[in-house]
């Protein structure tokens, strides 16, 4: 078996261990643990991996406060069968249910609800990280502090995670009042998400193609659990893409799906899933593929809040001219940052935008680092596979804690990633 990431670049052959109690008495080292390979690029990728997902027990659930206590290569989706029925939902979830816990613990992933809620962190309640050289550690908010702080957001590079307790939230209805908005420019758009700001949830699908003083229209989704009464929870796969695409289909498809989204869309209400609200992308499997055989890569970062519209103008301009931007370009409203050492959430607007790998087009981000560095933005490790280490390190000052704390632990020869090795953590 061959490990790869969901952008299938880089490839690279490597030995899969699954994860047991013994494993670091046999394990060949350097190697990092990998979830379920959600993550774009390479920080999940080396040529030893520490497979978890089949470490996926739940251990117990405390119906009075919400508490899961599970291993860590449980999936969101697992947990969301069994627990929405019931009446209970994740506090914080990204945009694909399909990572383990173990995974989003390690990027501190965050979702639509960060302006309110913060990041995965901030649900969880503690964690049983071991690390290399066998010895178990307890964290939390208040135990073991340091490795709390070093592990979420720590990339998988302090340890296994075994397993976790977390924080679920009590919901009412399986379904998702959603409201869209519609918006004309970047300006209205800012304005909008102003506007909706105590929505508990919220996304803009932003329109790479648009120009001159239609850059950054997009279709605005704020929502808010509904209360119906009514848990009931299924699958909503809908199809999968069988094969790679040639890549030349995919601008035509994106721009083409976003339009069609976008006219036939006025200022709407209305109930939909759980499902269709936070994982939309979710219901096509393996839509990576559309992107082509040489694979994908999503550029990711956030600008302080006061320099995001100056920031995002330009960015935007710079992308819709060159034409290589997909219809998936997602903004998000971000609220204050963390502690953790390495946590990619700060205050301000996060745009993640995918694109296929292809010549080139690292030159082309190169160039779009300058400017987020310009507007003093950081880089998203769960999705980046070229990052320069120079570039990386400016956008995080805690970054020298995390790598003294690698340092005294023994960590740098025993837990690296392709990634880890070209960023210098
Ligand atoms: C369609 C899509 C949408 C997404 N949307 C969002 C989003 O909205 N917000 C967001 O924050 N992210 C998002 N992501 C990224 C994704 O949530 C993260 O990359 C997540 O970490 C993937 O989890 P995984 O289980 O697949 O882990 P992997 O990809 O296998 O690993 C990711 C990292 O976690 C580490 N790791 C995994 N398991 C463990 C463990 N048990 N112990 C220690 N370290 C471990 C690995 O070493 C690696 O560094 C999205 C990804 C996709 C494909």
């Amino acid at each position: 078996m061959n490990l790869n990431s969901w952008g299938n670049y880089p490839i690279i052959k490597n030995t899969v261990f699954d994860y047991t109690d013994d494993l670091f008495n046999i394990l060949p080292l350097p190697s990092i643990p990998h979830g379920n390979g959600r993550s774009y690029g390479d920080s999940a990728l080396n040529t030893n991996i520490i497979h978890t997902i089949k470490h996926n027990c739940f251990l117990s659930f405390n119906k009075e406060n919400g508490v899961l206590h599970c291993e860590s290569g449980v999936l969101l989706s697992e947990i969301l069968e069994i627990f929405v029925p019931k009446g209970w939902f994740l506090s914080v979830t990204p945009g694909t249910k399909f990572i383990t816990v173990g995974g989003a613990i390690a990027s501190d992933v965050h979702g639509k609800n960060h302006h309110i809620a913060g990041s995965f962190s901030n649900t969880v309640v503690s964690f049983r990280l071991c690390l290399p050289n066998g010895k178990i550690v307890t964290c939390s908010h208040k135990n073991n502090q340091d490795f709390f702080k070093a592990t979420c957001g720590g990339m998988g590079l302090t340890g296994i995670i075994l397993d976790t307790k977390i924080k679920l939230q009590p919901i009412k209805s399986s379904s998702i009042n959603q409201i869209t908005i519609k918006t004309r420019n970047l300006k209205e758009t800012f304005e909008a998400f102003e506007k909706y700001k105590n929505y508990t949830y919220s996304v803009a699908w932003i329109d790479c193609m648009s120009k001159g003083e239609n850059i950054g229209k997009c279709l605005l989704m704020v929502g808010e659990h509904a209360d119906d009464g009514h848990l009931t929870y299924k699958n909503e796969t809908k199809f999968s893409i069988p094969f790679n695409f040639p890549s030349w289909t995919l601008n035509q498809f994106s721009v083409k799906l976003f339009n069609m989204l976008y006219y036939s869309t006025d200022i709407t209400q209305k109930k939909i899933s759980l499902d269709s609200f936070f994982y939309p992308l979710d219901a096509i499997r393996h839509w990576n593929r559309i992107y082509g055989k040489n694979g994908l890569t999503q550029y990711q970062f956030v600008l302080p809040k006061e320099k995001s519209y100056e920031g995002l103008q330009k960015i935007l301009g710079k992308i819709a001219s060159t034409g290589k931007g997909s219809f998936l370009a997602v903004l998000k409203l971000f609220g204050k940052g963390n502690n953790n050492y390495l946590s990619f959430p700060t205050e301000g607007y996060t745009l993640a935008l995918d694109f296929k790998i292809e010549p080139n087009i690292f030159n082309f981000f190169d160039e779009l680092d300058q400017i987020v560095l310009e507007y003093g933005g950081r880089f998203y490790l769960a999705k980046d596979c070229r990052i320069p280490r120079k570039i990386f390190e400016q956008g995080y000052p805690q970054i020298e804690t995390f790598r003294a704390f690698r340092k005294a632990h023994q960590l740098n020869d025993t837990l690296q990633s392709l990634q880890s090795k070209r960023v210098g953590i």
